[in-house]
């Protein structure tokens, strides 16, 4: 039987998805590049080409594997798919499990047959199986059975090393007069140089420069540079937001992982191959495989245990608009922002403590609208993709569930920043102070964020420190004073 195999941009592997299944003897391949998703002028170039030039660089493999493959361009993607239709008479389409709730609602619309998707070591009903199970939804849970189930560093029943969590050893502030390992560039070749051409002008941020690999070649290069020469020290500095480093000791595989070109499997049993030839501390190889068999399978299975709503969640009320500075860092003073929104703008990506602690806390203690700070985090990021962002921004960044995934919201004043950064040394505020003239922007809007929000959080039991020390304060008013000044001053675009 003839069948048009429909392959999403985030779902680029020959061996895993609907392709799992192929024959090239019979099966024709279908991509879609829809121009709705060129549209939006405020999108990162560089997330733009790394989706175009992945897909087309794919197609070229799909053709050497021998399949029959159509890249079509179209309005949408529901257009592409018809078009295929009629262009090969095939009308029986298949595709696996789509990453959205709209990919999914649109294929199933047209009668595209859909199967089990193998891109996550967690299939989704298993996941759905185990949130009803809970009372609440711990991630430290999950992820140990995670470790059970599939066996990663175990000593029979117990956790390698005698915990299962080392992040106690994992929190270190940037380290003085460190050189962190500098990424490989990659080679641009036909493909990438006419998706230059055609999206040059049009987008946000920095015109790609080398830095992301648009095949799968180039992402196990990737993977090998990151098990060689970076896995080692992961750990202790994960949380550490060096002013010059952009990627410090962090994989930066995430956007391989998200479009498919690498799967979990293969990077998690990269790492600890890595591992058992020695000198890897067991707080590195634990922390890295959380990220990738805990908190990424965790995510992408609230994502759909949550439920199609849940991206529209604002408990907090919060409806302040997107502050200028994350468009344009310019408009801002504060040295930690300016310089995370600029790196952003430079290459798409920032790791996961500039992007909880410094612009997630901002949308989050400013009362920036959670639904406009989402659309940009969907929009800037490389590896942003629904599954992540929804649940990254809605329940952990900026709280607005009412604590259905976290307990507590993600809060911090500048003396997080300043243990954890080497910013605040370049910045002209002050991260211990919250009511002078040069006070820490985040220091006072952490209290007024407190006090504005006192009532949601007074029955919280893990808030009771926070909600005490606001009581204890004797500057309130004054706070409260200068909190007003710094919000409407951000929101003009003023300091
Ligand atoms: Fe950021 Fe405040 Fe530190 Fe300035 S003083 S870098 S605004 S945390």
């Amino acid at each position: 039987m003839s069948r048009l195999l429909y392959i999403g941009f985030d779902q680029l592997n020959l061996s895993h998805g609907i392709l799992r299944s192929a024959d090239p003897t019979s099966d024709t391949v279908l991509l879609v590049e829809s121009a709705r998703m060129l549209q939006n002028p405020n999108w990162h170039s560089q997330r733009i080409y790394f989706l175009l030039s992945s897909a087309r660089h794919f197609v070229e493999e799909l053709k050497l594997a021998g399949f029959n493959t159509i890249y079509i361009q179209a309005p949408t993607t529901i257009d592409g798919i018809e078009k295929a239709r009629k262009q090969t008479g095939i009308e029986d389409v298949f595709a696996a499990e789509p990453n959205s709730y709209r990919l999914t609602q649109n294929l199933q619309s047209i009668n595209v047959q859909i199967s089990e998707s193998d891109f996550f070591f967690t299939g989704r009903e298993d996941f759905l199986e185990w949130a009803k199970s809970q009372k609440s939804h711990l991630m430290e849970n999950f992820y140990r059975l995670q470790r059970k189930r599939l066996g990663y560093l175990m000593d029979g029943n117990l956790p390698l090393g005698g915990e299962w969590n080392f992040d106690k050893d994992n929190r270190l502030p940037p380290p003085k007069n460190h050189v962190f390992p500098v990424p490989p560039k990659f080679e641009w070749d036909e493909i990438d140089q006419q998706v230059m051409r055609e999206i040059a002008g049009k987008y946000w941020g920095a015109e790609p420069k080398n830095y992301w690999a648009t095949t799968r070649r180039d992402a196990l290069k990737q993977l090998e540079f990151f098990v060689e020469n970076v896995l080692p020290g992961f750990g202790p500095y994960e949380d550490a937001m060096p002013a010059d480093s952009w990627s410090v000791n962090h994989s930066i595989l995430s956007p391989y992982l998200n479009n498919g070109l690498l799967h979990p499997a293969e990077v998690v049993d990269a790492a600890i191959e890595r591992f058992e030839r020695g000198d890897v501390p067991i707080n590195s190889i634990e922390g890295f495989v959380r990220q990738i068999i805990g908190w990424r399978e965790y995510i992408n299975g609230m994502y759909w245990y949550l439920g199609e709503d849940y991206r529209n969640r604002n408990q907090l009320q919060a409806q302040r608009k997107l502050l200028p500075l994350y468009h344009d860092p310019a408009k801002t003073e504060m040295n930690c922002v300016r310089s995370i929104v600029e790196d952003v703008q430079t290459r798409g990506w920032a790791h996961h403590i500039p992007r909880l602690m410094v612009l997630s806390n901002l949308a989050l203690i400013t009362g920036t609208n959670p639904q406009e700070y989402l659309q940009w985090m969907r929009e800037v990021f490389i590896d942003a993709a629904d599954w992540v962002m929804v649940p990254n921004v809605i329940g952990m960044g900026v709280h607005a569930d009412g604590g259905a995934m976290m307990t507590k919201p993600y809060a911090a004043g500048g003396a997080y920043i300043s243990k954890m950064s080497t910013y605040c040394k370049g910045c002209r505020f002050n991260p211990k102070s919250r009511t002078d003239d040069d006070a820490c922007p985040f220091t006072t809007l952490y209290w007024d964020f407190i006090d504005r929000n006192l009532d949601e959080f007074k029955s919280n039991h893990r808030m009771f420190q926070q909600t005490s020390g606001l009581k204890r304060l004797s500057d309130l008013p004054e706070t409260r004073a200068r909190a007003k000044f710094v919000l409407d001053e951000l929101s003009a675009g003023n300091l």
